[in-house]
């Protein structure tokens, strides 16, 4: 779970980090006070999406005049289909560098690790890409935690004067003792910056909280699903196990083995899965109308492959479900089944009066759903 910069700041100042002087607006005229106590400020759209800065989200402005009508842009404004309904407006920092500093867990390694980068600034997925040599990292003993040689591997790493030694290590080990205060899965800094009067600022935080730790943050649990996109929030409301990803093909399937199964197969096929909806076992007709009327809605999917194994879940009664969410709405994009099982052949028939695409082999109506995605 990811929490605003502006919630990511408050924490980490909490635990001693500079972050500069700000407030939160929420609205121009808010923004237009702020920015007359503060002088030059910078605005920051509050989003959870990532690549705010260059999606526009973070503007400066000189003058108050200036932050009223920057404000009231980006209040009218989403970034990348989020809106904003809030807006941080702090201090312009004039800045000598920009480093980047982040702790997270290496999965693989069972272990946090420190990532320290010279190239603040650039989102670490692109760095990671384009210049990987440029990513230091420091691992640490779970058992030990937080010791000093990390900061002064940080330093070393980052070419600062031993002079910061002291702020460095206050820095990282906030940064641990926040990880495990709030079960975070990362708290990132980018850019921690260096100022030009020689100071070590926050300019940017960001926090991503352990969804499975929730039950022990109760002050944290009421965030939980805020960042879902609509669209998944009404998934959720139905109860279905759905999970959003970044392709074109929408799958409907029964059970979490055979969806996984799918998704691999259609990565193998060379599609992209738009997204997964499970229904479950012995999903009555109702339900599967509710998926596929759901699914069929869905504003990047471009083909919809219905994969489903009859077992308690009966091959007619899906068929049923699908024919009459057409009846209903219309066929809005391609749909592709694949069936097997119980009542197999009434539920082939149902469709193929229907002039829906039956399979009942699973990578026949993969090969097929990838050939219409590409279409
Ligand atoms: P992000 O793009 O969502 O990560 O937003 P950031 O808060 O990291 O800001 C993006 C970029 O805006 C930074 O890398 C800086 O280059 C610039 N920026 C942000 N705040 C300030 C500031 O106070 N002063 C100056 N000069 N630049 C800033
Ligand atoms: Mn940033």
């Amino acid at each position: 779970m990811k929490l605003y910069e502006y919630e990511c700041k408050e924490i980490v100042r909490r635990y001693g980090v500079l972050i500069p002087r700000g407030r939160v607006a929420l609205n121009p005229e808010e923004a237009a006070r702020v920015a007359s106590e503060l002088g030059a400020v910078v605005l920051k759209a509050q989003v959870l999406v990532g690549g705010r800065g260059l999606a526009g989200g973070v503007k400066i402005a000189e003058k108050p005049e200036e932050a009223y009508t920057i404000a009231n842009k980006l209040f009218s404004s989403n970034i990348r289909g989020e809106r904003v309904e809030r807006l941080l407006v702090e201090e312009k920092v004039s800045i000598s560098r920009e480093l980047y500093l982040s702790l997270t867990v290496d999965r693989a390694a069972r272990r946090p690790v420190y990532l320290v980068s010279e190239m603040g600034g650039i989102e670490i997925e692109e760095l990671a890409k384009k210049y990987p040599e440029k990513i230091h990292k420091i691992y640490v003993d779970p058992g030990i935690g937080y010791t000093d040689y990390i900061a002064r591997e940080v330093i070393q790493t980052l070419r600062l004067p031993w002079t910061f030694l002291q702020d460095v290590i206050n820095i990282s080990r906030a940064m641990y003792k926040i990880m495990s205060d709030y079960d975070a899965e990362l708290v990132e800094f980018n850019p921690l910056a260096l100022t030009s009067d020689g100071k070590l600022i926050a300019l940017d935080a960001k926090i991503i909280i352990d969804d499975n730790s929730l039950y022990r943050h109760s002050e944290l649990q009421s965030f939980h699903g805020r960042e879902l996109s609509e669209y998944e929030k009404k998934a959720r409301e139905l109860e279905f196990s759905y999970v959003e990803l970044d392709g074109d093909i929408g799958v409907i399937c029964n059970g979490a083995g055979l969806t996984m199964a799918t998704m691999d197969s259609i990565l193998y096929y060379g599609g992209k899965p738009a997204n997964f909806l499970d229904i479950g076992g012995g999903a009555p007709r109702e339900r599967i109308r509710e998926a596929v009327k759901l699914m069929l809605t869905h504003p990047r999917s471009r083909v919809l492959l219905i994969n489903v194994f009859g077992g308690i879940t009966r091959c007619d009664e899906v068929a049923l479900g699908v024919v009459e969410v057409i009846k209903e709405i219309g066929a809005l994009k391609p749909i592709i089944v694949r069936m097997l099982g119980t009542n197999e052949e009434e539920g082939r028939r149902i469709l193929k009066e229907h002039n829906i695409k039956v399979y009942s082999e699973m990578d026949d109506a993969v090969k097929a759903v990838v050939e219409v995605a590409k279409r």
